[in-house]
């Protein structure tokens, strides 16, 4: 292939930016179980790929069933849970890839530490507190999962019997109560916008 333009033997992220036509960040969604943090990555997901967007998205799903599997839900374990998680976020958004990781995090010095962890490497670090109310979700509980932590079957559930640390200045504070599913994609869509880090 020929080219003209000779590039840094390691790229550099300025260079792969430029490559891949795309910025890449870490979308950090943070609240209750049943807040709605894995609806709107999904919707936010399909929105930005629809837009030939790079976008990816980190859950319970593909992450406590793979790479962190080994741990429980000790407060040691759900330490290293979200710092392996901070780190490959990490590592799709050095990718240029818009990284979507959607996890209770109740503890406000781990998505610290999360932020750190970007701040330390140039990359842009978008912290979303998904809000409800503890009634509406323990309402919503799709997965039964309030019902179990009612009854004692689960210890130490987020807002029933562990603490949830709200964010006290999030990028972005959506109120999943009050606003449609879609609603909360465009705003975090729109925030990306506004931010210069995907085209309007
Ligand atoms: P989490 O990932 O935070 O545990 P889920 O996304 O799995 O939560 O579940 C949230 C539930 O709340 C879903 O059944 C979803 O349809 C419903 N819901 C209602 N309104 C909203 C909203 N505005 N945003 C997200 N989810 C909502």
């Amino acid at each position: 292939m020929a080219t003209n333009i000779t590039w840094h033997p390691n790229l550099t992220y300025d260079e792969r930016k430029q490559l891949r036509n795309q910025d890449g960040c870490t979308i950090w969604l943070t609240g209750l179980s049943a807040s709605g943090k894995s609806t709107i990555a999904c919707a936010l997901e399909q929105k930005l790929l629809n837009k030939k967007l790079s976008a990816y998205r980190l859950d319970g799903d593909n992450i406590r069933f793979g790479l962190n599997k080994d741990l429980g839900f000790t407060e040691e374990d759900r330490n290293e849970n979200i710092r392996r998680i901070s780190e490959v976020s990490r590592l799709f958004a050095d990718a240029c890839t818009i990284s979507i990781s959607s996890f209770i995090s109740p503890y406000k010095a781990d998505r610290n530490r999360a932020r750190e962890l970007h701040k330390e490497a140039g990359l842009k670090f978008i912290e979303v507190f998904v809000d409800v109310p503890l009634d509406i979700a323990e309402k919503r509980d799709p997965k039964g999962l309030y019902k179990k932590a009612r009854e004692g079957i689960i210890k130490e559930f987020t807002g029933i019997s562990a603490p949830y640390e709200a964010p006290e200045s999030p990028e972005l504070h959506l109120k999943t109560h009050l606003k449609s599913v879609e609603e909360c994609a465009d705003d975090i869509y729109n925030y990306l916008v506004k931010e210069l880090i995907i085209p309007a």
